[in-house]
């Protein structure tokens, strides 16, 4: 079996969930397990009409309610035949009828809770599994819907939860693995899931990759493929860089590097447990099938291994300072300093120290003002905001002396000043902090340059 992961551009209307049918229908033989992303737009939209209404707009919640409906309801009456219409219309009508309920709860009760907007986004990926389900039945392929939920069982972190592998693999075994022997095409939601309690949870923003490669490898599958609105993972994102070119085959390392400096293209978790298991992912795009995509597998062979591979980079970084004269020829100090991020639960991208200071960043301001709090007690503490990370990426890096300078000169030929460097351990990425007015262009300066 292969699992086929499409993203909310590649069902996002009448016309792109018929090319995901013709794409699942040149596989069919492979027995797709098809995961599916909400409609585009429909999480964000969920989210700011679940606001909307906390902020006590109920009626301006509602119209934007009803034009989710009428979007759905749009895109079902394109595909559905006549005869499916009433049943699959009223399946509709009543998901929106929870959800206006929902929205009510939240506007009397003047509270939003993660939990709360977990069960309302999930509705998001709910509805389009739906609508593609009935349109994939109406063209004769063998489908069966599976609600996720019945297998992705999470911790109950709602917003971001995490799965909880041993029991995804029993559930899957349970649910999925005797449709598949029937040779039945499932379709099912990335994204949700549901704690041990039944409660709905999300496992965060992007997460249907995450839970493509999930599945994937809790079911042995051939290949797990993630569909989307670009020709593959680039050599940047080409939103940026408008003449970034597909990357054939990349390296599971430089992919998860990619993913997460900022290639939104794969969410960081996807390729961990595919690695575990060996399974090849490959990237598509969904409006351009007959293309070749990206292949990410565990090592390219050394003819590929001469050059960087791709340039990431992500906005909205800050950049913490922490400078001692105590920590000269003390020890302890990075210990301790480490120890406060640790308890407050912070994750921490780059690190750069010096004898005297460290710098390191963090993607977002949550908990920082008590971490600084803590921090002051062991130095002096500086925070720049509005800052972003260049991450260049390569396996081929470690064996080309005079990569960075060749970076550093280019950067400085066009006037961009680098407030940080860090070169990982494994080599194969180069990892840049720059003001976040200038990034952009850096990454573009580079590009030109280094491909
Ligand atoms: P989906 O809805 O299919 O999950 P996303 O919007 O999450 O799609 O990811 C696809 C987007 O990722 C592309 O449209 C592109 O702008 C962006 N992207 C960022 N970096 C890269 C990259 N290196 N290669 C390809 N796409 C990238
Ligand atoms: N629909 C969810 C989101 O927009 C999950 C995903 O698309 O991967 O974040
Ligand atoms: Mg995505």
């Amino acid at each position: 079996m292969v699992v086929m992961k499409f993203g909310g551009t590649s069902v996002e209307d009448p016309a792109a969930m018929l090319r995901v049918i013709g794409i699942v229908k040149q596989q069919a033989e492979r027995i797709p397990l098809v995961v599916t992303s909400a409609c585009a737009g429909v999480t964000n939209e969920l989210i700011h009409l679940s606001n909307t209404v906390l902020a006590g707009h109920e009626m301006q919640a509602i119209e934007m309610l009803d034009k989710l409906r009428y979007r759905h309801l749009g895109i079902l009456g394109e595909l559905v035949s006549k005869e499916n219409r009433p049943k699959s219309y009223k399946f509709i009508d009543e998901i929106f009828q929870d959800l206006g309920n929902l929205i009510k709860g939240v506007y009397l009760l003047g509270e939003l809770t993660n939990r709360s907007l977990d069960t309302i986004v999930s509705y998001g990926e709910r509805l389009s599994s739906f609508i593609l389900s009935i349109a994939m039945e109406e063209t004769g392929l063998p489908v069966v819907l599976v609600d996720a939920r019945r297998v992705m069982i999470t911790d109950k972190n709602y917003s971001a939860a995490q799965p909880l592998l041993a029991q995804i693999e029993v559930r899957a075994t349970e649910v999925f693995q005797p449709l598949i022997d029937e040779g039945k095409i499932i379709v099912t939601q990335g994204f949700i899931g549901s704690a041990e309690d039944g409660s709905t949870t999300t496992i965060g923003r992007g997460g249907s990759d995450f839970s493509a490669a999930i599945f994937g490898s809790v079911l042995g599958a051939k290949e797990i493929q993630i569909w989307t609105d670009v020709d593959g993972m680039m050599t940047s994102d080409p939103r940026i860089v408008l003449d970034a070119k597909r990357i054939d085959v990349i390296t599971f390392d430089e992919a998860s590097e990619l993913a997460y400096f900022g290639a939104k293209v794969l969410h960081p978790n996807t390729i961990l447990p595919a690695v575990k298991r060996n399974i090849p992912v490959r990237v598509l795009n969904s409006k351009r099938p007959e293309l070749e995509g990206t292949l990410i597998v565990e090592q390219t062979t050394a003819a590929d291994q001469g050059n960087v591979t791709s340039i990431a980079s992500k906005k909205g970084i800050i950049v913490i300072n922490v400078t001692s004269s105590r920590m000269l020829l003390a020890h302890g100090f990075l210990s301790k300093l480490f120890t406060i991020f640790a308890e407050h639960q912070k994750s921490v991208d780059v690190v750069s120290t010096s004898e005297v200071s460290v710098s390191l960043t963090v993607d977002n301001d949550s908990g920082l003002a008590e971490i600084q709090k803590e921090l002051e007690e062991i130095g002096e503490v500086r925070i720049e905001k509005t800052k972003a990370i260049i991450c260049i990426v390569g396996v081929g890096m470690k064996h080309k002396p005079g990569m960075a300078a060749r970076i550093f000169n280019t950067l400085a030929s066009f006037g961009i000043n680098i407030e940080m460097i860090s070169e990982g351990a494994s080599e194969i990425n180069l990892t840049l902090v720059v003001d976040d007015q200038v990034v952009d262009e850096a990454v573009r300066v580079l590009h030109k340059d280094l491909f």
